[in-house]
Protein backbone atom coordinates (compact mmCIF):
# COMPACT_ATOMS: atom_id res chain seq x y z
CA UNK A 1 0.00 0.00 0.00
CA UNK A 2 0.94 3.39 -0.98
CA UNK A 3 0.37 5.98 1.47
CA UNK A 4 0.64 10.05 1.21
CA UNK A 5 1.47 11.93 3.97
CA UNK A 6 0.81 16.03 4.19
CA UNK A 7 2.02 17.66 7.46
CA UNK A 8 3.96 20.68 8.21
CA UNK A 9 5.27 19.65 11.70
CA UNK A 10 8.47 18.27 10.71
CA UNK A 11 8.27 15.65 13.86
CA UNK A 12 5.06 14.66 13.23
CA UNK A 13 5.54 14.08 9.44
CA UNK A 14 8.45 11.88 10.22
CA UNK A 15 7.17 9.67 13.11
CA UNK A 16 4.42 9.38 10.73
CA UNK A 17 6.42 8.46 8.12
CA UNK A 18 8.74 5.81 10.28
CA UNK A 19 6.08 4.05 12.19
CA UNK A 20 4.15 3.29 8.40
CA UNK A 21 7.21 2.28 7.11
CA UNK A 22 7.61 0.05 10.26
CA UNK A 23 4.31 -1.17 9.32
CA UNK A 24 4.89 -2.52 5.75
CA UNK A 25 3.44 0.58 3.81
CA UNK A 26 5.56 2.92 0.72
CA UNK A 27 5.68 5.91 1.81
CA UNK A 28 5.96 9.97 0.67
CA UNK A 29 5.92 12.71 2.52
CA UNK A 30 4.86 15.80 1.64
CA UNK A 31 5.55 19.32 4.14
CA UNK A 32 3.34 21.52 2.48
CA UNK A 33 0.03 22.03 0.18
CA UNK A 34 1.98 22.75 -2.67
CA UNK A 35 3.96 19.90 -2.09
CA UNK A 36 1.16 17.35 -1.53
CA UNK A 37 -0.64 17.94 -4.38
CA UNK A 38 2.22 17.58 -6.76
CA UNK A 39 2.77 14.14 -4.92
CA UNK A 40 -1.37 13.29 -5.49
CA UNK A 41 -1.33 14.36 -9.03
CA UNK A 42 1.65 12.63 -9.84
CA UNK A 43 1.12 9.27 -8.17
CA UNK A 44 -1.64 6.23 -7.22
CA UNK A 45 -2.30 6.21 -3.77
CA UNK A 46 -4.20 4.14 -1.25
CA UNK A 47 -4.89 6.50 0.51
CA UNK A 48 -3.63 9.79 2.20
CA UNK A 49 -3.32 11.39 5.47
CA UNK A 50 -3.67 15.25 5.33
CA UNK A 51 -3.49 17.76 8.00
CA UNK A 52 -5.77 20.82 7.63
CA UNK A 53 -3.62 23.43 8.69
CA UNK A 54 -0.93 23.44 6.24
CA UNK A 55 1.44 26.24 4.41
CA UNK A 56 0.85 27.67 0.63
CA UNK A 57 -1.94 25.57 -0.09
CA UNK A 58 -4.45 24.81 3.01
CA UNK A 59 -5.66 21.23 3.56
CA UNK A 60 -9.09 21.83 2.32
CA UNK A 61 -8.25 23.79 -0.85
CA UNK A 62 -5.77 20.75 -1.44
CA UNK A 63 -8.71 17.93 -0.84
CA UNK A 64 -11.02 19.87 -2.84
CA UNK A 65 -8.93 20.20 -5.86
CA UNK A 66 -7.78 16.55 -5.52
CA UNK A 67 -11.11 15.26 -5.56
CA UNK A 68 -12.19 18.06 -8.65
CA UNK A 69 -9.56 16.04 -10.54
CA UNK A 70 -10.84 12.40 -9.93
CA UNK A 71 -8.57 11.29 -6.86
CA UNK A 72 -10.34 9.59 -5.20
CA UNK A 73 -8.39 7.55 -3.21
CA UNK A 74 -9.34 7.79 0.95
CA UNK A 75 -8.09 10.69 3.22
CA UNK A 76 -7.97 10.79 6.62
CA UNK A 77 -7.95 14.39 7.99
CA UNK A 78 -5.66 15.51 11.17
CA UNK A 79 -7.35 18.07 12.92
CA UNK A 80 -6.79 20.56 15.64
CA UNK A 81 -8.35 19.50 19.05
CA UNK A 82 -11.69 20.94 20.02
CA UNK A 83 -12.13 22.49 16.55
CA UNK A 84 -15.48 20.10 15.30
CA UNK A 85 -15.96 22.88 12.51
CA UNK A 86 -12.76 21.33 10.98
CA UNK A 87 -14.11 17.93 10.85
CA UNK A 88 -17.48 18.87 9.47
CA UNK A 89 -15.16 21.15 6.80
CA UNK A 90 -12.80 18.12 5.87
CA UNK A 91 -15.75 15.68 5.33
CA UNK A 92 -17.74 17.89 3.12
CA UNK A 93 -14.30 18.90 1.14
CA UNK A 94 -14.34 15.16 0.29
CA UNK A 95 -12.09 13.27 3.26
CA UNK A 96 -13.48 9.73 4.57
CA UNK A 97 -12.42 10.42 8.23
CA UNK A 98 -10.72 12.74 10.79
CA UNK A 99 -8.59 12.40 13.67
CA UNK A 100 -7.91 15.24 16.49
CA UNK A 101 -4.10 15.98 17.19
CA UNK A 102 -2.52 14.73 19.75
CA UNK A 103 -3.38 11.24 18.61
CA UNK A 104 -2.24 7.50 19.28
CA UNK A 105 -0.48 6.14 16.43
CA UNK A 106 -2.74 2.66 16.69
CA UNK A 107 -5.73 4.94 15.93
CA UNK A 108 -4.42 6.36 13.01
CA UNK A 109 -3.29 3.03 11.84
CA UNK A 110 -6.67 1.77 12.81
CA UNK A 111 -8.15 4.52 11.14
CA UNK A 112 -6.03 4.02 7.83
CA UNK A 113 -6.97 0.48 7.67
CA UNK A 114 -10.38 0.48 8.13
CA UNK A 115 -10.17 3.20 5.21
CA UNK A 116 -8.25 0.95 2.54
CA UNK A 117 -10.54 -1.97 3.19
CA UNK A 118 -14.47 -0.35 3.43
CA UNK A 119 -12.57 1.63 0.27
CA UNK A 120 -12.08 -1.86 -1.47
CA UNK A 121 -15.78 -3.01 -0.41
CA UNK A 122 -14.90 -5.25 2.82
CA UNK A 123 -16.40 -4.51 6.22
CA UNK A 124 -14.45 -6.93 8.29
CA UNK A 125 -10.68 -6.57 8.83
CA UNK A 126 -10.06 -10.21 8.05
CA UNK A 127 -10.64 -10.02 4.25
CA UNK A 128 -12.14 -13.53 3.27
CA UNK A 129 -12.30 -15.45 -0.05
CA UNK A 130 -12.97 -19.19 -0.11
CA UNK A 131 -10.32 -20.81 1.64
CA UNK A 132 -7.79 -18.18 2.16
CA UNK A 133 -8.50 -15.49 5.11
CA UNK A 134 -6.19 -12.56 5.44
CA UNK A 135 -6.43 -10.77 8.43
CA UNK A 136 -5.32 -7.26 8.14
CA UNK A 137 -5.12 -6.34 11.71
CA UNK A 138 -2.85 -9.08 12.32
CA UNK A 139 -1.08 -9.87 9.05
CA UNK A 140 -1.87 -13.27 9.20
CA UNK A 141 -2.92 -15.71 6.52
CA UNK A 142 -4.85 -18.77 6.96
CA UNK A 143 -5.89 -21.51 4.09
CA UNK A 144 -7.95 -24.07 5.61
CA UNK A 145 -7.40 -22.50 8.75
CA UNK A 146 -3.89 -23.24 8.45
CA UNK A 147 -1.42 -20.35 9.59
CA UNK A 148 0.68 -20.05 6.33
CA UNK A 149 3.88 -18.32 7.01
CA UNK A 150 4.69 -15.28 4.40
CA UNK A 151 7.67 -13.16 4.14
CA UNK A 152 6.74 -9.64 4.04
CA UNK A 153 6.98 -9.17 0.50
CA UNK A 154 4.72 -11.97 -0.23
CA UNK A 155 2.19 -10.56 2.54
CA UNK A 156 1.77 -7.00 1.13
CA UNK A 157 1.24 -8.80 -2.48
CA UNK A 158 -1.44 -11.02 -1.58
CA UNK A 159 -2.93 -8.13 0.71
CA UNK A 160 -2.78 -5.52 -2.14
CA UNK A 161 -4.31 -8.36 -5.00
CA UNK A 162 -7.18 -9.37 -2.83
CA UNK A 163 -7.89 -5.37 -1.85
CA UNK A 164 -8.13 -4.96 -5.84
CA UNK A 165 -10.19 -8.12 -6.52
CA UNK A 166 -11.01 -9.02 -10.61
CA UNK A 167 -9.50 -6.77 -12.25
CA UNK A 168 -6.19 -6.98 -13.72
CA UNK A 169 -3.59 -6.00 -11.66
CA UNK A 170 -0.09 -4.95 -13.36
CA UNK A 171 3.64 -5.50 -12.16
CA UNK A 172 4.40 -2.17 -12.73
CA UNK A 173 1.13 -0.99 -10.23
CA UNK A 174 2.44 -3.67 -7.63
CA UNK A 175 5.87 -2.15 -7.77
CA UNK A 176 4.46 1.21 -7.77
CA UNK A 177 2.02 0.17 -4.38
CA UNK A 178 4.20 -1.84 -2.78
CA UNK A 179 7.75 -0.41 -2.45
CA UNK A 180 9.84 2.18 -1.48
CA UNK A 181 11.18 4.85 -4.84
CA UNK A 182 14.66 3.29 -4.58
CA UNK A 183 13.37 -0.68 -4.65
CA UNK A 184 14.94 -2.58 -7.60
CA UNK A 185 11.69 -2.08 -10.11
CA UNK A 186 12.96 -5.68 -12.06
CA UNK A 187 9.68 -7.12 -12.78
CA UNK A 188 11.42 -10.46 -12.19
CA UNK A 189 11.33 -9.81 -8.48
CA UNK A 190 7.41 -9.60 -8.57
CA UNK A 191 7.20 -12.65 -10.35
CA UNK A 192 9.57 -14.92 -8.09
CA UNK A 193 7.66 -13.38 -5.34
CA UNK A 194 4.23 -14.12 -6.89
CA UNK A 195 5.58 -17.63 -7.79
CA UNK A 196 6.16 -18.61 -3.94
CA UNK A 197 3.16 -16.93 -3.05
CA UNK A 198 0.97 -19.47 -4.86
CA UNK A 199 3.11 -21.94 -3.76
CA UNK A 200 2.21 -21.30 -0.22
CA UNK A 201 -1.37 -20.68 -0.29
CA UNK A 202 -2.13 -23.62 -2.20
CA UNK A 203 -4.46 -25.48 -3.17
CA UNK A 204 -6.00 -22.13 -3.02
CA UNK A 205 -5.47 -21.32 -6.63
CA UNK A 206 -6.98 -17.51 -7.05
CA UNK A 207 -4.46 -15.58 -8.36
CA UNK A 208 -4.28 -15.77 -12.19
CA UNK A 209 -1.58 -14.81 -14.39
CA UNK A 210 -2.73 -12.53 -17.35
CA UNK A 211 -0.40 -12.92 -20.23
CA UNK A 212 1.36 -10.02 -21.18
CA UNK A 213 -0.70 -7.42 -18.60
CA UNK A 214 -0.21 -8.69 -15.17
CA UNK A 215 -2.08 -10.64 -12.70
CA UNK A 216 -5.95 -11.10 -11.26
CA UNK A 217 -7.31 -11.85 -8.03
CA UNK A 218 -10.48 -14.05 -8.47
CA UNK A 219 -13.06 -13.13 -6.27
CA UNK A 220 -16.21 -14.26 -5.02
CA UNK A 221 -18.07 -10.81 -4.73
CA UNK A 222 -17.07 -8.43 -7.16
CA UNK A 223 -16.92 -4.84 -5.32
CA1 LIG B 1 -0.21 22.08 10.50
Amino acid sequence: MRILIVEDEASLREQLGSHLKGEGYAVDLAADGEEGLYFGREYEYDAAVIDLGLPKVDGLSLIKTLRGEDRSFPVLVLTARGHWQDKVQGLEAGADDYLAKPFQMEELMARLNALIRRTAGYASPVLSQGDLQLDTAKKEVRVSEQAIELTAYEYKVLEYLMLNPNRVVSKSELTDHLYEQDFDRDSNVIEVFVGRLRKKISPVDLIRTVRGQGYRFLADNPV
